[in-house]
């Protein structure tokens, strides 16, 4: 095994995507890049409403003709290169409600842009209505009773300067720039899930602009079934434009990062075996993640969260495991930019691993040996409170302890783009039959199919509720959830 490289040690998403990037891409993209006009017949002319939907808003609608439509069309993942009808940078609540009536009247799909970080380029779509609500980004913190409200289009950067300065967090994504309500809404891969729930499980309350342009307040005892659903549920149900947060203390973070470099496939199961016994068992505390990076190679991680001599005491444990390989040691506090990653072209797959032995330990291990020089494997360790919450308490259902589990490859010349389909193609499909559920934001544009399986027993209450509030289907530019037929 190697010497860790330096900079492996403080693993962040940064890092396992960063380090050496590389031409690549992924599979399942190329489907959905071209243009697919929604179903035919749904749509009214609707071009002569749009000069009174502009005159209307307080924020600004962009055409086709406007000399900005071109940029602001343009998601973090450009291989989604989609023409949208119109977009409304919306000002306030009132616009988004408007901007939502417009689209009913002409039935025309809404697509929902906060950060605009959607793997699968969700925030933009052909022929839809963009709500863009890049403007509302109102941060508020009440360090009394622990609550952060947040406008629908806030980066998580905002929320956690914020929340940090009052010497508080909550748990978020590892990358500033994303968008909390794109992450929330659909569950959350966070850190300090295993101390205190996920991000969605921190949602308290939320308001939410439904299809038929009612403004709702959600939370405990208020309009439930769509407080259960837009805690995993994503954008299905409507446009979230405020979102409250519980807040918990800040605790410090001590590291121990493993470097492995490239072994052979069967050292690297014999690693991934290792780790998979480490993360069966784990302490609130701790938070763990396993990583190949297309240059550096694989690397694990152990974060530990609490008391020096604690995390000591336990990183030991660590230690010992991955001998010979040296530990790299740190002690950091969560920062609000988190890391970056700059727009690209990428294509990604996910699954959620509920134990990592047997058969899925081959498949890994051979995967990742083909990363080299292509593409990146994250398994990020679910654990702790958020793998506690029954899995009917919301309608995120990655529960239970497991690994979430992301591949994804990119590219920035088309020559490179096939190569980098093809392995994630490859690894998600070699990974599918061996794991029940996924993170939905780790997903490519999925089939229906796909997205029953990502949600597993909650997809029928999800596809109530949805027939219920927008029985169009006008919020289905995201993993839709289609619609439960009326009985
Ligand atoms: C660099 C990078 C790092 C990432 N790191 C993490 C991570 O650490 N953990 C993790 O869990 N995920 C991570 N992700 C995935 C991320 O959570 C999703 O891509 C998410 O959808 C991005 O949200 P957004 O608001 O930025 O995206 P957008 O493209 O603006 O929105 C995506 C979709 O989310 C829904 N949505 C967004 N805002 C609203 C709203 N206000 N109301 C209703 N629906 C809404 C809509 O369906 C929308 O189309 C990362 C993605 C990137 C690109």
């Amino acid at each position: 095994m190697r010497t860790p490289p330096s900079g492996i040690l403080n693993w962040t998403r940064r890092d396992f995507v960063r380090t050496g990037l590389v031409t690549a891409g992924a599979a399942n993209v190329a489907a959905f890049v071209r243009p697919s006009p929604w179903p035919a017949g749904a749509a009214t002319d609707p071009a002569s409403d749009l000069d009174k939907l502009a005159r209307s808003v307080r924020g600004r609608l962009l055409r086709k003709t406007s000399p900005e439509y071109d940029d602001a069309r343009r998601v973090w993942n450009q291989a989604y290169d989609l023409r949208p009808l119109a977009m409304v940078r919306a000002a306030n609540v009132d616009d988004v409600r408007r901007s939502v009536e417009f689209a009913r009247k002409h039935t025309v799909p809404i697509a929902i842009r906060a950060g605009g970080h959607s793997y699968a380029g969700y925030g933009v779509a052909d022929g839809a209505l963009q709500i863009d609500l890049g403007a509302l980004t109102t941060v508020s913190v009440d360090r009394d009773r622990r609550t952060a409200s947040v406008g629908g289009g806030t980066r998580i950067r905002d929320l956690l300067t914020a929340t940090l300065a009052a010497g508080l967090y909550t748990p978020m994504g590892a990358c500033g720039a994303v968008g909390v309500a794109g992450l929330a809404l659909a569950g959350g891969d966070t850190s300090g899930r295993g101390l205190y729930g996920t991000a969605c499980d921190n949602l308290v309350g939320a308001q939410l602009v439904t299809a038929d342009g009612n403004v709702l307040e959600l939370g405990p005892g208020n309009n439930e079934d769509l407080y259960w659903a837009i805690r995993g549920g994503g954008g299905n149900f409507g446009v979230v434009t405020r979102l409250d947060f519980r807040l918990h203390p800040v605790v410090p973070m001590h590291t121990a990062g493993f470097a492995f470099g490239w072994p052979s496939v069967n050292d690297l199961a014999g690693v991934l075996r290792t780790f998979g016994d480490l993360v069966r068992e784990t302490p609130d505390e701790v938070r763990a993640g396993f990583f190949v990076d297309p240059a550096a190679g694989a690397f694990a991680s152990c974060d530990f969260r609490g008391d020096p001599a604690a995390a000591a005491a336990y990183l030991e444990k660590w230690k010992q495991a991955f001998r010979p390989a040296e530990a790299r040691m740190s002690t950091s506090m969560p920062k609000p930019d988190g890391e970056q990653w700059n727009t690209t072209r990428l294509a990604v797959d996910g699954a959620f691993i509920e134990d990592l032995s047997g058969g899925v330990v081959d498949v890994l291990a051979r995967a990742a040996v083909e990363a080299r020089g292509v593409g990146q494997m994250l398994l990020g360790l679910s654990n702790g409170v958020a793998a506690r919450v029954p899995m009917s308490a919301t309608a995120y259902a990655l529960r239970g302890t497991g690994l979430s589990s992301l591949v994804a490859a990119e590219w920035d010349k088309p020559e490179g783009r096939a190569r980098a389909e093809q392995w994630v193609a490859e690894t998600g499909a070699a990974l599918r039959p061996l794991a029940h559920r996924a993170y939905v934001n780790y997903l490519p544009r999925s089939t229906p199919e796909r997205i029953r399986e990502a949600y597993g027993a909650n997809y029928p209450r999800l596809a109530r509720i949805k027939a219920q509030y927008d029985p169009a289907n006008l919020f289905r530019s995201n993993q839709n959830i289609v619609p439960a037929p009326r009985s």
